[in-house]
């Protein structure tokens, strides 16, 4: 894990490259709105954590977005503590973990405004083509993705979208069935990918 590696400033870079749907979705709308809700702030934040990107570094690259619409004394009273306490700086001081692809599949679905969630399950399918499309995939690329989606074979979705990006997970065995059981296995496979 690149620990220590990752700073705020590489973050629109990785996002693009390297970043699983859910987190691409959650970068884009915080970068769009300056502001994350609750449920969306925990999904990417910890996944930021799991990324290795330090609390020092998390403070900066939440505080200096946010503070596009609000001042800097009201994110310290309305959000340091919450991202403090993710990285197990507060409270019962649990160093928490990033969110797996079940948790998000399963749990605290979101509602309008809300970012968070995995698309290929809770995006529908009109809304999951315009992003498949928007992150470079072809058609045939993007109906097979689909396909997948709307099968209910969310974590199979999210392979097929990195082997169409990054190249095969089997080492061309077309018959093995992949899939992704987390959005930081996800990000570290790219990751080892581009940076060998
Ligand atoms: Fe994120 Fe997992 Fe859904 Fe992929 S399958 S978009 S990593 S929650």
């Amino acid at each position: 894990k690149p620990v220590g590696e990752i700073t705020a400033d590489m973050i629109d870079m990785l996002s693009k490259k390297s970043f699983p749907l859910c987190m691409q979705q959650l970068h884009s709308a915080m970068r769009t709105h300056h502001h994350l809700r609750h449920g969306g702030r925990q999904q990417y934040s910890l996944f930021l954590k799991g990324i290795g990107l330090s609390l020092e570094e998390a403070i900066k690259f939440w505080r200096s977005e946010f503070t596009k619409i609000i001042d800097g004394d009201q994110f310290d009273k309305k959000y340091l503590y919450n991202i403090r306490h993710n990285y197990g700086k507060e409270g019962k001081k649990t160093d928490y973990t990033p969110y797996s692809c079940m948790k998000i599949i399963t749990t605290n679905t979101p509602a309008t405004g809300d970012y968070h969630g995995c698309p290929f399950k809770h995006s529908d399918q009109d809304v999951l083509r315009q992003k498949l499309t928007a992150s470079g995939l072809r058609k045939e690329d993007a109906d097979q993705v689909l396909q997948y989606s709307k099968g209910g074979h969310y974590q199979v979705a999210c392979a097929k979208m990195f082997e169409v990006i990054h190249g095969s997970l089997t080492g061309g065995d077309e018959e093995a069935e992949v899939s992704f059981h987390h959005p930081n296995q996800y990000f570290e496979e790219s990751y080892k990918r581009l940076h060998k």
